[in-house]
C-alpha cells in the first residue's frame, strides 16, 4: 500500500501536468494515473503503446533497437549486418551483456559489430550491392557463422532497397538462412514494433526451412522465451527447469542458437519470461503447431515457488515432484539471503522504470527483502501489460506509460522513493541528486538476477546501492535551502 492516498496521487499527477501546453497536458494525463487494483481492464485508466509527443523528453528506443539489440542480437552463432550508416549498430554494440559461451569471431559473433556503413553513394544508387558483397566478405571471413540476418536502418526502407532478393540469393548461393528484417527505426512508435517484426521474421524465415529436421523429442521438451541471458539470467533459470526433470531444447534468445530456435516448434511447452518482445511468435507456435505457452516469473523466490508449480502442473507426477525438490533444495540458500539483507532493507521504497517485463516482474523480488515498489511504468508497453501489472502495485502507487524526463524528476522529488531503478539516462540525474539508483536494463554490469542465484545478488546489489555511505555526501536539492538551490544554478 502506498503512503499516499488516491487522491493525492491523483493530485500530485495534476501538479505535474500543469507545466504542459494544454493539448500536451490532455495526451500525457492519458498516460499517468493512480493504480486502482479493482479496475479490471487497463485501457480503463491508461493509454499505452502511442507515438512520444515531439518535445518531451522520451526514452523509448527505435524498431531496429528491438529487433537487433533485443530479439535477434543474441543469437549466437549467426551474424546480425547492422544495415545501413555505422552508427546504429556501433552505439547499441555488446550495450545489453547478452552472455553466451563460445569463441567471439570464430563461432560466435554476439558481441561483435557488423554494418554495411553506408555513405552518401549508397543512398543515392542504393545498397544491394553492397549488402550482397558483404555477406560473401563475411563468408570468406567466418565461415563457421550459422546465418546471417540484414537488420534494416532508417534508410533502408526511404530509398527501397530489396534486401529480400539479396537475402534470398545469397541463401541458395551459400546454402544457408539468411533473414532479411525490415525493423527500420521509424516504424511504430517505439522498440516494440521491432520485437514484432523480428518474431515474424522468424517465423517466415527460419521455421519454414526447419520443417521436417529430424529430433528426438522427449515428453519433458520445453523452452526458455525471452531471456536475453543478461549477466547470465538464463542459465540460472535453466538449471532450475532441468533440476526439476524438464529437458531446455531452445534459449531465446539468450545464448541461442539457429539451431535452437529450429527446434522450437517440437517442444511440448514454452514457457516465456518476456511476454512483450516474444508473444508473437509464441502464439503463432500455438495456433500453427499446437505448443502451449505459459508465462513465468523467476524473480525473487516467492514467484519462482509459484512459478515452479505452475510449470510442473503442466506435466506429470515425476515433474511435480521434482518441482518440490527443487523448492526444498533452495530453500535454506534464499532464506539464508532474506535474513541477512531484509534487516538492512526492510520498508525501503523503489520506484522503476524499465521496459519489457521488469516493471511488474521484479516487484515480487523487492517484496521479498520487505520493501515496496511505489511507482512503476513502461518504455513501450502495451494495454496487456498495464493488465498484468495493476494486481502487482499496491492500491494508490504511481503508473506511468512512457513517462518524460521531466515528469520522472517531478514525481521522485514528491514520491522521495529510498531506490530509483531504472535506465542509463535516468542514472546520473537521480545520482546526482543524491538518490541511489540500479541500472535495471543491464543489471547494473551485474546479474544475474533470475532463479534463486540471480535472488542472492540482487539482494547484495540492492543493498550495496542503498546503503552505501556516498549518498550522505550528497544532498538532494529538496533538502537544500532555497539559496543553495540558486548557488548551484549560477
Ligand atoms: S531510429 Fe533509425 S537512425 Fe536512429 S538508431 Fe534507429 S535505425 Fe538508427
Amino acid at each position: 500500500m502506498s503512503t499516499m492516498t488516491k487522491q493525492e496521487t491523483e493530485d500530485l499527477i495534476q501538479e505535474v501536468l500543469e507545466v504542459y501546453p494544454e493539448k500536451a497536458a490532455k495526451d500525457r494525463a492519458k498516460h499517468l494515473t493512480a493504480n486502482d487494483q479493482s479496475v479490471e481492464k487497463s485501457s480503463k485508466c491508461i493509454t499505452s503503446n502511442r507515438k512520444s509527443l515531439p518535445g518531451v523528453m522520451t526514452i523509448r528506443g527505435c524498431a531496429y533497437a528491438g529487433s537487433r539489440g533485443v530479439v535477434w542480437g543474441p543469437v549466437k552463432d549467426m551474424i546480425h549486418i547492422s544495415h545501413g550508416p555505422v552508427g546504429c549498430g556501433q552505439y547499441s554494440r555488446a550495450g545489453r551483456r547478452n552472455y553466451y559461451v563460445g569463441t567471439t569471431g570464430v563461432n560466435t559473433f554476439t558481441t561483435m559489430n557488423f554494418t554495411s556503413d553506408f555513405q552518401e553513394k549508397d543512398i543515392v544508387f542504393g545498397g544491394d550491392k553492397k549488402l550482397a558483397k558483404i555477406i560473401d566478405e563475411i563468408e570468406m571471413l567466418f565461415p563457421l557463422n550459422k546465418g546471417i540476418t540484414v537488420q534494416s536502418e532508417c534508410p533502408i526502407g526511404l530509398i527501397g532497397d530489396d534486401i529480400e532478393a539479396v537475402s534470398k540469393t545469397k541463401a541458395q548461393e551459400h546454402g544457408k538462412t539468411m533473414v532479411p528484417v525490415r525493423c527500420e527505426g521509424f516504424r511504430g512508435v517505439s522498440q516494440s514494433l521491432g520485437h514484432h517484426i523480428a518474431n515474424d521474421s522468424i517465423r517466415d524465415w527460419v521455421f519454414p526451412k526447419s520443417e521436417g529436421k529430424a529430433f528426438e523429442a522427449t515428453d519433458y521438451d520445453v523452452t526458455i522465451i525471452g531471456d536475453y541471458n543478461i549477466g547470465g539470467d538464463a542459465w540460472s533459470s535453466r538449471i532450475l527447469l532441468e533440476e526439476m526433470g524438464l529437458r531446455v531444447i531452445a534459449q531465446w534468445s539468450g545464448d541461442g542458437t539457429l539451431a535452437e530456435m529450429e527446434n522450437t516448434p517440437k517442444a511440448k511447452l514454452n514457457l516465456l519470461h518476456c511476454y512483450r518482445s516474444m508473444n508473437y511468435i509464441s502464439r503463432y507456435m500455438e495456433e500453427k503447431h499446437g505448443i502451449p505457452w505459459m508465462e513465468y516469473n523467476f524473480f525473487g523466490p516467492t514467484k519462482i515457488e509459484e512459478a515452479l508449480r505452475k510449470i510442473a502442473e503442466r506435466f506429470d507426477d515425476k515433474i511435480k515432484e521434482g518441482a518440490e525438490r527443487v523448492i526444498e533444495k533452495y530453500r535454506p540458500q534464499w532464506q539464508a539471503v532474506v535474513d541477512k539483507y531484509r534487516p538492512r532493507l526492510e520498508g525501503k521504497r523503489v520506484m522503476l522504470y524499465v521496459g519489457g517485463l521488469r516493471p511488474r516482474h521484479i516487484i515480487g523480488a523487492y517484496e521479498d527483502l520487505g520493501m515496496e515498489v511505489v511507482g512503476t511504468g513502461y518504455e513501450f508497453a502495451h494495454n496487456d501489460d498495464y493488465d498484468r501489472t495493476i494486481q502487482e502495485m499496491g492500491n494508490a502507487t504511481l503508473i506511468y506509460d512512457d513517462v518524460t524526463g521531466y515528469e520522472f524528476e517531478e514525481f521522485v522529488k514528491r514520491v522521495k522513493p529510498d531506490l530509483i531503478g531504472s535506465g542509463i539516462k535516468e542514472k546520473y540525474i537521480f545520482q546526482k541528486m543524491g538518490i541511489p539508483f540500479r541500472q535495471m536494463h543491464s543489471w547494473d554490469y551485474s546479474g544475474p538476477y533470475h532463479g534463486y542465484d540471480g535472488f542472492a545478488i540482487f539482494a547484495r546489489d540492492m543493498d550495496m546501492t542503498l546503503n552505501n555511505p556516498c549518498w550522505d555526501a550528497i544532498t538532494p536539492p529538496w533538502k537544500r535551502g532555497s539559496s543553495d538551490i540558486a548557488e548551484a544554478a549560477e
